[in-house]
């Protein structure tokens, strides 16, 4: 019903998302994964709840696990744990079991055998906690959240219907204002609905922005580009570039003014970046410690190398106020080829900045 309101069918994003369920389980998993970025492209625009998402990103989990991308599953996993975290209800130990269960195996895949075993121990746990809590009737609370709010109006519309039933006939001629009153009842529960929707999706899109957030910087975080390429590369996988800047030489920054102003350094450079990108279709992010990447589609490879080299001119220019600091930065450049996977476009970046790093620095290879 909400759906219809807003015009936005949900089927929209759950039809993918169970078709990509199919999949998987035909071991079909770069079709899963299609559908699966197409169910994503729908979140923000119908009205899913933090549940649908968290099973979505266990969907991306399950299938990167199959394709034996351990990272990938890992990052999924966390926006789930975050979720899990923002999103309280009965349900969690549900939910929390199944992230466990992804995540004990995706740590086996990256050979980190001591954290696989504090995930399986906890999913003991968790698994001895819902035999415990009657757990039936947990679920049942949680779906019917929504019920409830429905259960109320229902009892306040049958409760009229018997007064009214009541009436003497001579009340009977009151029945226009009667009307009117279950109008402003269902108007009432239509608005008790929405806002509780509303408030769900608040909460989710709050989780949402953190999990995509660099929390220094304010930029974009590894998690959201990787994201973000994986969704740009589907079905076109040309004239796309990718680079990895580094700053050189920051260790210094950090042992010559202390680690405060080298974090004002970064928020200074990653605000430059935003300046500078602001009004391209590329996308940057703060790929971890003082390294970014800058994602830009529709450039060759020798454009991208133009581009970057401009824009590290142009960061060299930063200066913090009241320290004489000039950053200067190396970047690697790498041009996606078809049928090329997104962690050997990263690994081809990252072997030309370590290329720059090694012959001088402050320049950029491809
Ligand atoms: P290179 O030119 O080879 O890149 O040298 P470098 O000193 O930049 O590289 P190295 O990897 O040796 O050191 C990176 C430094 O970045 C070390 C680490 O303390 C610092 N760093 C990473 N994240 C942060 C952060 O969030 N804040 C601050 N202030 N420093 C950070
Ligand atoms: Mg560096
Ligand atoms: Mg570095």
């Amino acid at each position: 019903m909400l759906s219809a309101m807003v015009k936005a069918p949900r089927y929209l994003f759950l039809a993918p998302a169970g078709k990509a369920n199919v999949a998987l389980k035909q071991k079909k998993y770069s079709q899963a994964l299609q559908l699966l970025y197409l169910a994503k492209s729908y979140v923000n625009k119908v009205i899913v709840n933090p549940a649908h998402i968290i099973a979505l990103n266990n969907g991306f989990a399950k299938t990167f696990l199959a394709l034996q991308q351990p990272e990938q599953a890992l990052e999924y996993i966390q926006a789930s744990e975050l979720l899990l975290t923002d999103y309280d209800r009965p349900l969690n130990n549900r939910y929390s079991r199944n992230t466990l269960s992804l995540k004990a195996q995706s740590l086996e895949q990256l050979g980190r055998f001591a954290e696989a075993t504090n995930a399986l121990k906890l999913l003991i746990k968790l698994t001895e906690q819902a035999k415990e809590t009657t757990q039936q009737k947990l679920e049942q609370e949680a779906r019917s959240r929504f019920e409830s709010t429905q259960q109320d109006i229902k009892l306040q519309l049958a409760e009229e219907k018997f007064k009214y039933q009541q009436i003497t006939l001579d009340k009977l001629a009151k029945e226009g204002q009667l009307q009117a009153a279950y109008s402003v009842i269902g108007i009432l529960a239509i608005l008790s609905i929405t806002i509780f929707a509303l408030n769900q999706r608040k909460a989710y899109l709050r989780s949402q922005r953190r999990a995509n957030t660099d929390p220094l910087t304010g930029a974009h975080n590894r998690r959201y580009i990787l994201d973000f390429i994986a969704a740009q590369l589907i079905g076109k996988q040309q004239n796309f570039s990718v680079s990895i800047l580094d700053i050189d030489h920051f260790k210094q920054v950090n042992d010559q003014y202390g680690h405060d102003i080298g974090d004002q350094a970064l928020i200074a450079f990653s605000a430059l970046l935003t300046e500078q990108l602001a009004d391209t279709e590329y996308q940057f992010a703060r790929f971890g410690g003082e390294e970014f990447i800058v994602v830009m589609p529709n450039l060759t490879l020798a454009q991208g190398h133009d581009f970057i080299g401009n824009l590290c001119i142009c960061l060299k220019t930063l200066s913090l106020t009241d320290k004489k600091i000039t950053l200067t930065s190396s970047a690697g450049v790498a041009q996606m080829q078809p049928g090329l996977a997104l962690n050997t476009l990263l690994k081809v970046a990252d072997t030309n900045l370590y290329h720059a790093k090694n012959t001088g620095r402050d320049k950029v290879c491809s």
